[in-house]
């Protein structure tokens, strides 16, 4: 069948359709984010209901129609199940699916968002790292490889690097002085971040993806982090993620 394409990628949500069926979707590296039909899937017996779970990850042969997919086939390469069987790590990765949507879509190329994903998934499966940190460093990192990324490093304006106390706008930091030239922030306080902390948020930007999740901090770095990230987030992607209901 010319119109059959195998693609790798994981599913992202699941959802039962009619009686016997059901519509997943997946987070494939060629493709982008795609729905697709799985005609049978909710059948006893189906070969297509073992792999139409979230976090199923693998090789998916779909049929693509002229609005939509169909799931033809799929062969699984990693399942996720532990992460499935912990309430906890359930929460957390529902989280770090949704904003995985949130930043992919249709016909793009989203092999650094699925590569991310998966990473973050086996660290939260060695459990060597505590889930608010993995959920720091996947938020950051994610939000880079999708185009919003972070100049952390220095000024955005004047290029000073040792700042103690920092500005944050859209796009990165802002130093002391070069804050009191926007009137935008003349009433805004700064945000201040430990060298421990401004270190770590460089390292998770900069570091290649296999060292990404190999680090520790301290709790109190830790909080900093927690609280760097969602002041972030809450001002500059201001969308209410569903899944954060079960999280904070
Ligand atoms: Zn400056």
């Amino acid at each position: 069948m010319n119109d059959t394409v195998t693609v790798t990628g994981m599913v992202l949500t699941s959802s039962p359709m009619k009686e016997y069926d059901r519509r997943v979707e997946l987070l494939t590296r060629e493709k982008g984010r795609i729905s697709a039909f799985a005609q049978g899937a909710r059948k006893s017996g189906s070969a297509l209901s073992g792999c139409t779970i979230p976090l199923i990850y693998g090789e998916f042969m779909v049929y693509e129609g002229r609005s939509s997919y169909s799931l033809r086939s799929a062969s699984i390469r990693k399942s996720f199940g532990e992460i499935a069987a912990d309430y906890d790590k359930t929460c957390y990765a529902a989280y770090f699916s949704e904003m995985a949507r949130y930043v992919c879509r249709e016909n793009m190329d989203a092999s650094g968002e699925l590569l991310l994903l998966y990473i973050t998934l086996l660290a939260m499966q060695k459990d060597k790292m505590p889930l608010k940190l993995i959920r720091v460093v996947y938020e950051l990192r994610l939000l880079m490889i999708s185009g919003q990324g972070l100049e952390l490093f220095a000024c955005l304006d004047c290029g000073k690097t040792d700042c103690a106390s920092v500005y944050f706008q859209a796009g990165g930091l802002l130093c002391g002085s070069c804050a009191e030239k926007h009137p935008e922030l003349k009433n805004a306080r700064p945000f201040v971040l430990s060298g421990d902390a401004l270190y770590s948020l460089q390292f998770i930007l900069s570091t290649p993806l296999e060292k990404l999740y190999t680090f520790l901090v301290s709790d109190s770095v830790l909080e900093e982090l927690v609280h760097f990230m969602r002041a972030y987030m809450g001002r500059f992607l201001p969308y209410k993620f569903k899944s954060l209901e079960f999280l904070d």
